[in-house]
């Protein structure tokens, strides 16, 4: 496995994996709650590793965090119906939009009429670009 990087002592998300109980975990990954969720039920999935970006994973990572959102995906819909969809994302960089430069995969449930219309999803990360 690759080294931590010299960031992870202050990293916020390498000290939720040293500490919190996980979602669910598998593997070189692990799954909390995003403090400040878009949709209830979102998710991140992350390396153990203090990784800065998605372009840092190693195959296994990517391999078992890829098997966290099958799982976690699963969960979600069995336990609550009304989840008819997911938005899947990833910030790469500060100027991608990205605040933690842990890398995390969004897992974010969607449900009918969240929001007034939902075409377009993840083409809303530039602001009025979403519709076309
Ligand atoms: P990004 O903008 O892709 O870097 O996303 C960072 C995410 O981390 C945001 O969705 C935040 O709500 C979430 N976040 C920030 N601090 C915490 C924390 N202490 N625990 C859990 N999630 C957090
Ligand atoms: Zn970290």
């Amino acid at each position: 496995m690759p080294a931590p990087t010299d960031d992870s002592a202050d990293c916020i998300f390498c000290k939720i994996i040293a500490s919190a109980s996980p979602v669910a975990e598998h593997g070189a990954c692990f799954a909390f709650h995003d403090k400040y969720p878009v949709t209830d039920g979102h998710l991140l999935i992350v390396p153990k590793r203090h990784a800065p970006d998605y372009f840092s994973l190693t195959a296994d990572e990517k391999k078992d965090a890829d098997y966290l959102l099958h799982q976690l995906r699963e969960a979600i819909q069995q336990e609550d119906p009304s989840v008819t969809g997911f938005n899947i994302g990833i910030n790469n960089g500060f100027d991608a939009g990205q605040t933690v430069f842990h890398c995390h995969i969004h897992l974010i449930p969607r449900r009918k009429g969240d929001c007034e219309n939902p075409r377009g999803g993840v083409r809303g990360v530039i602001p009025g670009k979403r519709g076309y």
